[in-house]
């Protein structure tokens, strides 16, 4: 690594490589830092048993190289980490951006420079580099949050966090298994290792309202379409709703027959992934009678499937409706709990007490256990950047200046950090964006505006605080109408951040897709109004 680059990004993971890629092809001088000893972000960490995409990996496939549709072939509709894995080293390779990127680089601190406006950059290990620009590509959900319970680091078997999986296959055969959680990647976990452990215990807070993912390999036929309808397919995401290859219906469920709705639900519900979700009447994320339906409708199916009704009940959501959530994709999870060596411990009823050094105890029971799996989500959104010293102008830390929650300009740059971006800090779309589609939005945007710095003797760009503090704002107002704006419990919210201190904050912008890449062109090709440019 040398001394200095004009940007440095930070983070291997999809926006990071992407945006990499894109400030190369510009010409700048820059270097990728990543903390894992592999590249892939969210798909080198997350390597429990059953992580898997939610969305249809061709949709989640980058979009800037008609090379790449070509040569790279999915085997399934929705692909599992180990390919996901293989995908992003495939382009690493293709694109030749290994020379590029520094594994092994946890950044500790990014620290600005008043004397000569540049960023210096320290690794964990003590090595520092400087440069004029900062791209924080350091994800959404990335900072793994455990609970705060007493005991937590008293257990004396394996504990593992679902984000920081071990490379080594773990042999759950014979195992007593808890799993704590049951978000996506809890649900992923335990329909994966339920087959082979000798006892599972899931301690469940929250229901959530699961749906079958319907994955199945891609046969040939299938995949010679694909490849000829790769760059079709994108251009369809770019225009939906979220990114997704599902369009919502035109029309609003107050328009149809409540027969018609039914039939349609199932329907949908055979289709698979966020077909449900996404595939839908127009007024999902706003109609609570017409969500209460789906959840009733859902609720019929668990029923069906969970043979004891006392537990699904207790796998029936009661706190929230239908898509206020990221959906679970599941398979067979619910008759998992069909199985006699499978227990569901309903935490709302009896809370985890303390972790012990033999398992975990309740207010009502105690459970032996040999495994213990967090699967309890992240610090969201702005764990990532908080968990780095990030010092801006005059020395202002992050955490000072977003002590009342996050405030951004557009998601992408915050007043007093000049030079300094972020590809998937607070205030994206993220709640509802297929995450490659809004990844590639955000690094064309950063490649652009620096591409623009350049070419126009500029050599600093800046949020500014009027601006920030009107897109913060719209940001909260984009929740209101929204059946979501009066839920807070999940990482939409930030309810496991603790610099929030259990406070609400909306930290997302709930727009659409097309709006979002919409403004985000409008504001590039109006010269970038609201930044101050110097
Ligand atoms: P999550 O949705 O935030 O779920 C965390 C789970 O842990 C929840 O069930 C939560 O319960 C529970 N939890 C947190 N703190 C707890 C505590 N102190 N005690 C007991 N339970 C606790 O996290 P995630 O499942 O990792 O998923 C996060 C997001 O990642 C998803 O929404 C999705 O966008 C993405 N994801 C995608 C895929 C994919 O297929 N591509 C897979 C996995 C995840 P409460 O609900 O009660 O807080």
């Amino acid at each position: 690594m040398k001394e200095s680059y004009e940007v440095i990004v930070i983070g291997a993971g999809v926006s990071g490589l992407y945006t990499l890629y894109r400030l190369r092809e510009r010409g700048f001088s820059v270097r990728l830092l990543e903390a894992g000893t592999g590249i892939g972000g969210t798909w080198y960490w997350n390597r429990y048993p059953g992580a898997r995409f939610d969305s249809e990996s061709y949709t989640y496939q980058y979009s800037f190289s008609e090379d790449l549709y070509k040569e790279w072939q999915w085997s399934e509709h929705f692909a599992a980490q180990p390919e996901i894995e293989r995908y992003m080293n495939f382009v690493a390779d293709k694109f030749d951006l290994r020379k590029d990127i520094e594994l092994n680089t946890r950044v500790a601190s990014i620290h600005f420079d008043s004397t000569d406006r540049s960023w210096e950059i320290t690794a964990e290990d003590g090595r520092k580099v400087r440069a004029q620009f900062v791209v924080a590509a350091t994800g959404l959900l990335s900072a793994p949050q455990l609970p705060d319970y007493r005991g937590v680091n008293d257990f004396a078997g394996l504990t593992i966090h679902s984000a920081r999986w071990p490379k080594q296959k773990i042999d759950f055969r014979g195992k007593r298994v808890g799993v704590v959680g049951s978000g996506p990647t809890a649900v992923q976990i335990i329909q994966t290792i339920a087959p082979d452990v000798g006892q599972l215990t899931v301690f469940q807070r929250t229901a959530n309202w699961c749906t079958p993912l319907r994955n199945r390999p891609i046969d040939a036929a299938e995949q010679e379409g694909l490849t000829a309808r790769a760059a079709e397919i994108i251009q369809e995401c770019r225009e939906t709703f979220a990114g997704f290859m599902h369009n919502l219906d035109p029309r609003a469920s107050t328009e149809v027959s409540k027969e018609e709705r039914l039939a349609n639900y199932q329907k949908l519900y055979d289709q698979g992934g966020f077909a449900l979700w996404f595939g839908n009447y127009n007024d999902m994320l706003t109609n609570k009678a017409f969500a209460d339906e789906v959840s009733e409708f859902l609720a019929e199916k668990i029923r069906q499937r969970v043979k004891d009704p006392a537990t699904a009940e207790k796998l029936i959501p009661k706190n929230h409706p239908y898509g206020t959530k990221r959906p679970p994709g599941e398979k067979n999870f619910y008759e998992i709990f069909n199985q006699d060596n499978v227990e569901l411990v309903d935490l709302r009823a009896t809370p985890i007490e303390q972790i012990t050094a033999s398992g975990v105890e309740t207010t009502e029971s105690s459970h032996d256990l040999d495994i213990l799996i967090y699967a309890t989500g992240f610090q969201s959104l702005t764990g990532a950047l908080l968990r780095i010293d990030i010092r801006g102008e005059n020395g202002l830390t992050l955490q000072e200046k977003w002590s009342d929650g996050p405030r951004t300009q557009m998601g992408i740059q915050f007043a007093g950090f000049p030079n300094f971006f972020a590809t998937q800090g607070p205030h994206h779309p993220a709640a509802f964006c297929n995450n490659t589609r809004c990844a590639e939005t955000a690094g064309d945007w950063i490649t652009n505006c620096i591409s623009y710095l350049r070419d126009n003797g500029y050599t600093s760009i800046e949020a500014d605080p009027a601006a920030e503090d009107a897109w913060t704002k719209l940001c909260y107002d984009s929740v209101k109408g929204l059946i979501i704006e009066n839920m807070q419990d999940s990482w939409f919210f930030g309810n496991n951040n603790p610099e929030l201190k259990g406070e609400r904050r909306f930290l997302l912008w709930a727009g659409s897709v097309p709006e979002f890449h919409q403004l985000y062109a409008d504001v590039a090709a109006r010269g970038y109004p609201g930044f101050e440019l110097r």
